[in-house]
């Protein structure tokens, strides 16, 4: 609870942001104190290492799942790799197409960023709609990796993206 506290205090809420009535959740204060990322780590290792004590690879999202998962990953003795914009990648790459709000964008990987049958799991700062994290997982599944679960520092909840996506969630904080 005392880590968790830490981490809650080095969020910021930033009204209007990205535009008008959107309430930012801004991540940016738990990586200015090592002891807030600290406790992100921790948290995120305690929970793999109970639920998930078999996961081979740690995939992360374009761009902030890149500041937890690396570190995650050395952590647990295994592998990151970037789920990227599309385009930012060499190839050969796979993508899959994803609604936002008022447009599409593209997720992307390497080939050769998974193996079939590998177990993955998927991190991210953030869970609003799902709709980042869903394509991921399809990313991931088209590839025949094993996805066993996603996880965030945040997960909004009532946008109930958690219910549109076809593995478990872990998240730190709700809201
Ligand atoms: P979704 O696809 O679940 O609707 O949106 C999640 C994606 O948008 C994540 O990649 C996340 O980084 C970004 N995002 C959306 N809203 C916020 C927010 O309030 N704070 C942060 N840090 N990221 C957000």
């Amino acid at each position: 609870a005392q880590k968790l506290d830490l981490v809650l205090q080095h969020i910021r809420n930033v009204p209007d942001f990205p535009s008008k009535g959107i309430m930012f959740k801004d991540i940016c204060p738990i990586l200015k104190e090592p002891k807030a990322l600290a406790a992100v780590i921790d948290l995120f290792e305690e929970h793999v290492r109970q639920n998930h004590p078999h996961t081979e690879l740690i995939a992360g999202l374009d761009a902030r799942g890149f500041l937890f998962g690396p570190l995650l990953a050395q952590r647990l003795g295994i592998g990151f790799v970037l789920v990227r914009k599309k385009g930012k990648l060499p190839g050969p790459t796979v993508s899959v197409a994803y609604a936002l709000e008022y447009a599409t964008a593209e997720a992307e990987i390497q080939v050769d960023a998974v193996q079939p049958g590998q177990k993955v799991l998927i991190i991210d700062d953030l869970l609003a709609t799902g709709g980042t994290l869903y394509a991921a997982c399809e990313l991931m599944m088209k590839q025949k990796a094993q996805v066993l679960g996603c996880m965030v520092v945040i997960e909004l909840k009532d946008l109930h993206g958690a219910e549109r996506l076809p593995v478990p969630v872990f998240s730190l904080l709700q809201n």
